[in-house]
This record gives structure tokens, C-alpha cells and sequence, in this order.
């Protein structure tokens, strides 16, 4: 499909008008294309030629307006940090339409009725790290958001500094957030809240229309969908850093990418976002604000389903989501099977990597290729005796596992990532866009659809984090 073959639907605009509004974006001057993703693309039905024209970058800036473009701003409240903030909405992404049931938006296209005090605008920085960062999400298997691409300008913004504004082009099956319906129930909008829970079900949960007790159903899979993404996340070793119930996909996908990270070194309580004090979205707290947040959802839809009824979903929580992340752990293992003594083998496991610094990614890679000779895993860590005690029942493990250790190889280096993207990686692409070079950003990009090869040229990236960037904070202003 060429761009003016295109033809938008906004099913989201047949919701009550309280739950949009409608908006032009506001092009940004002087841009230019960085990057394009083409499986995005095709996903889409675009055709790749049409990435690399001057009408596309229009689109992405929200200058060319296919057909049936009818562009809004979506409403939303939710709990930040723990508190309930009654209007909150796309204050910079505009929702420009819908296709091959991937809705776009742009963020950073300019002031919106939800702008707040803010500018409505995104800058280059974390531009980039939200559109490389969700295709690595992808890439690892991770339920996300995705974007078809982004546009640098040479219009400025101001954040604690003058910096350039940027527009990433996000796609999402859903944008619906927990906070979605927080802001219907506390309006006491009850047909509001209704119809959107009708339209999410339409849209992320499909098998559930027209089914008995569907608002229930409805409940449970998003707890369910919740909590295996709580383990997912944990497994990989994402901290996601604002867990607020407005950047909860009621799709249970990851989304709003802000100060997240991987882990360098292991560590439960890294804390990615320097704005998060206390540490509430530390990464081992991650599954119990994945439970706090469902809370917050029953509240809000308690005018649905019944409180009782919801709690009897919401007891499974525990039980999914440590099933699920033990199915994970134990494939990184190179298990064929979850194993009675398997989670326990997990959490000596974590407590010999964080009592000895070891780089999480590089650890489980270099596990894939043990063979019993153990110099290359010992050497990962502070000292020797931890490790050696871990690896001693890891052996003990192996012996019940059936797969040949050639077989065991091969399946845990297509499960252990060789790369992930870090924030000094990161830092590296932001500081050659900053110059016009956006070769890092390809580079990087490239590592994100296909972790698990090996792509010797880019060597540098597989080691452990160097030393002064590692386990860093990074700031919200964005
Ligand atoms: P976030 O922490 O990025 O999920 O954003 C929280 C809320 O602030 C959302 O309603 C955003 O739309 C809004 N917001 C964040 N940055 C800006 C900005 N520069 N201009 C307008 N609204 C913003
Ligand atoms: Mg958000
Ligand atoms: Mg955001």
C-alpha cells in the first residue's frame, strides 16, 4: 500500500465524546527521517519505498493527513506513585487512525486538552530510546507496543536544557490504559465506563463478546495477562520505572516507555527512574505493583463486576504469575521441564548473582555454553565460593534433564539474549543523533529484532556494562 492508499478507521471515536477529544498535531520544523521500521511497515500493509520520501516524513509529522484521518487526544486519569490524579490523557500523543487493527499515534505532535503544563512535545533523547527499545522489547518476545518510526527537527524544547524536539510513530493493538477506566468511574460516567469496557473487550479480547458475565471474564484475563507479563518482565530483566496505573495496558502489553532499563549488574532492588525515591517501581517490586494496579482497575470497575467476584480472579495472581516466570526461568536453565526444587534452585540462583555483581545477560549467555568447565561463569563475579556452591546443585539438576548438553546449548542461547539494550548504548546513539549520525541507531536497532544472534561487529555491546554507567538512574523529563 502506497501512503495516499491508506485509509484510516477511528473506531476509538465511536466511544462517547468524554473519552476523546478531538485535535490537529502540531508539525515540528526542520525534520528529518532517523530511522524507519520496516517489519512495522509491513505489518501495516505499507509498502517499504514509501519510508523513504518526504511524504512520509510529513506523515510522521502529522503534516499529511491520509484518508480519514480524523485526529483526537485520548482521556485518562490514574494513580502516580500511589496517588490518584483525576485527569491526566494523551497530553503529547495524537491518535491520527487505525489500521490492520494497529491503532497510530504520534508522540510529541504538539499540545492536546490534556497537555497540562506541559509543552505537548517529546525530545530526541527519549525518543529514541522508546522507539529502539520497544522493537527490543519485540524482539525478545515481549508483549509491547511498537513504532513505525521516527523524525528528529531542528525545533527546540525546553527540559532542563534547550534539546530537539522529536515524533515517534507508536503503534498499538490497544492504547486503552487501567487508567482509561479510573477516569470513567471516578466521573461516576457509569455508560462511559460501560461502553469502554464493551469497546476493550471488542478490541484486545475479542472471544469475550457476547459471552455470559463477559465483564468478569473480561477481568480476569487482564489480571492474568498482567501477570504474566509481570514475570516476562522479570525474566528479562526489565525495570520498567513508572508503573502508574495510566501506563498500564489494559492488554496487558508493555507500554510508555519512559526512564526504564535492563539490568546491568543483578540487583532486586534497582531502581531505574531517580524521580521513584522510596524505590516502589524498583525491579523486585515490579509483580506487586502489577497487583496493586489490578486493585486499582477492580475499583474502578466495581460499578461492572462485583468486587467479590473480581477477588476470586485477583487469588490466582500469585499462582500465574510465579508459574509462568518459573516455565521462563527454568528454559533459561536449559530445563526441559519444571522440576519440584526448580524455584528454590531460582532464588539461590539470584542471591549468588546479586551477592557477586554479576552482569544478569552475560550470565545466563555464558551458562548457555557450560559444559562443566566453569572458569568462564566464575569469572563473572567478585569471588569464587558462591558460585561454586550454585553451580554444584545446578549439576545435581542437569543430571535429571534429558536433553544432551549439545541439545541444551543450542535451545538456551535462542532463550539467553547475547545483547540487550543498555542505557550506555543508548547513550551512545542519543549522542551521534545529537550530530546527525544515526548510524548507532540502526546499529542498535538491528540488535534489537535479533538478540540472540551473535553479530560479531558488534562485539563491544555484549560484555558487562562498563563500570561508571553502571545500574544508572535516569530522570522522567521527557
Ligand atoms: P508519563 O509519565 O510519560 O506516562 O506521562 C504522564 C502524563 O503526563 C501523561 O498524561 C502525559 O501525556 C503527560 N505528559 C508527559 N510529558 C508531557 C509533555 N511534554 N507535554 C504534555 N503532556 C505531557
Ligand atoms: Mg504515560
Ligand atoms: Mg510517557
Amino acid at each position: 500500500m502506497k501512503l495516499n492508499e491508506i485509509k484510516f478507521t477511528n473506531p476509538y471515536l465511536k466511544l462517547p465524546a468524554e473519552c476523546h477529544d478531538r485535535v490537529d498535531p502540531t508539525p515540528l520544523k526542520r525534520v528529518f527521517l532517523i530511522h524507519a521500521n520496516e517489519s512495522v511497515a509491513e505489518m501495516l500493509g505499507i509498502d517499504k519505498e514509501e519510508l523513504y520520501t518526504e511524504e512520509f516524513i510529513d506523515f510522521v509529522n502529522g503534516a499529511y493527513r491520509p484518508e480519514g484521518s480524523d485526529t483526537f487526544a485520548m482521556c485518562y486519569a490514574g494513580h502516580q506513585f500511589g496517588f490518584f490524579v483525576d485527569r491526566l490523557g494523551d497530553g503529547r500523543a495524537i491518535n491520527i487512525g487505525t489500521i490492520n487493527g494497529q491503532h497510530l499515534q504520534l508522540k510529541g505532535a504538539g499540545l492536546t486538552k490534556y497537555s497540562r503544563s506541559g509543552d505537548g512535545r517529546a525530545v530526541l533523547r527519549s525518543s529514541i530510546r522508546e522507539y529502539l527499545m520497544s522493537e527490543a522489547m519485540h524482539g525478545l518476545g515481549i508483549e509491547t507496543t511498537r513504532a513505525l518510526a521516527i523524525i528528529g527537527s531542528g525545533q527546540q524544547v525546553i527540559r532542563e536544557d534547550w534539546e530537539n524536539g522529536a515524533i515517534v510513530l507508536r503503534v498499538s493493538p490497544s492504547w486503552v490504559r487501567f487508567g482509561t477506566f479510573e477516569y470513567f468511574a471516578h466521573k461516576k460516567k457509569f455508560k462511559e465506563l460501560e461502553a469502554l469496557a464493551d469497546y476493550a473487550i471488542e478490541e484486545s479480547y475479542p472471544h469475550l463478546v457476547g459471552e455470559e458475565n463477559a465483564y468478569a471474564h473480561f477481568f480476569t484475563e487482564v489480571m492474568g495477562k498482567t501477570a504474566r507479563l509481570m514475570a516476562e518482565w522479570q525474566t528479562v530483566g526489565f525495570n520498567h520505572g513508572v508503573m502508574n496505573t495510566d501506563n498500564m495496558s489494559i492488554a496487558g502489553l508493555t507500554i510508555d516507555y519512559g526512564p526504564y532499563a535492563f539490568l546491568d549488574e543483578y540487583d532486586a532492588a534497582y531502581v531505574c527512574n531517580h524521580t521513584d525515591h522510596h524505590g516502589r517501581y524498583s525491579f523486585g517490586n515490579q509483580p506487586t505493583i502489577g497487583e496493586w494496579n489490578l486493585r486499582a482497575l477492580m475499583a474502578a470497575l466495581s460499578p461492572l463486576i462485583r468486587m467479590e467476584q473480581m477477588e476470586k480472579s485477583m487469588a490466582h495472581y500469585w499462582r500465574i504469575y510465579r508459574d509462568r516466570y518459573l516455565y521462563l526461568m527454568t528454559k533459561k536453565l536449559g530445563f526441559d521441564e519444571v522440576q519440584e526444587g526448580d524455584l528454590d534452585l531460582v532464588k539461590h540462583l539470584l542471591g549468588t548473582l546479586q551477592g557477586l555483581s554479576v552482569d544478569y545477560t552475560l550470565f545466563f549467555r555464558t551458562l548457555s555454553r557450560y559444559s562443566g568447565d566453569r572458569a568462564a561463569i566464575l569469572k563473572l563475579g567478585l569471588y569464587h565460593q558462591p558460585m561454586i556452591d550454585w553451580l554444584d546443585d545446578y549439576d545435581k539438576r542437569l543430571e535429571k534433564n534429558t536433553s544432551t548438553r549439545e541439545q541444551r546449548a543450542e535451545k538456551m542461547l535462542k532463550t539467553n539474549p547475547k545483547y540487550v539494550l543498555k542505557n550506555y548504548m543508548f547513550q551512545e546513539a542519543i549522542d551521534a543523533a545529537h550530530k546527525h549520525d544515526f548510524t548507532v541507531v540502526d546499529q542498535l536497532f538491528r540488535i534489537a529484532q535479533d538478540p540472540y544472534a551473535e553479530h560479531p561487529e558488534f562485539e563491544r555491546w555484549a560484555g558487562p556494562t562498563p563500570s561508571e554507567f553502571k545500574n544508572t538512574k535516569l530522570s522522567c523529563s521527557s
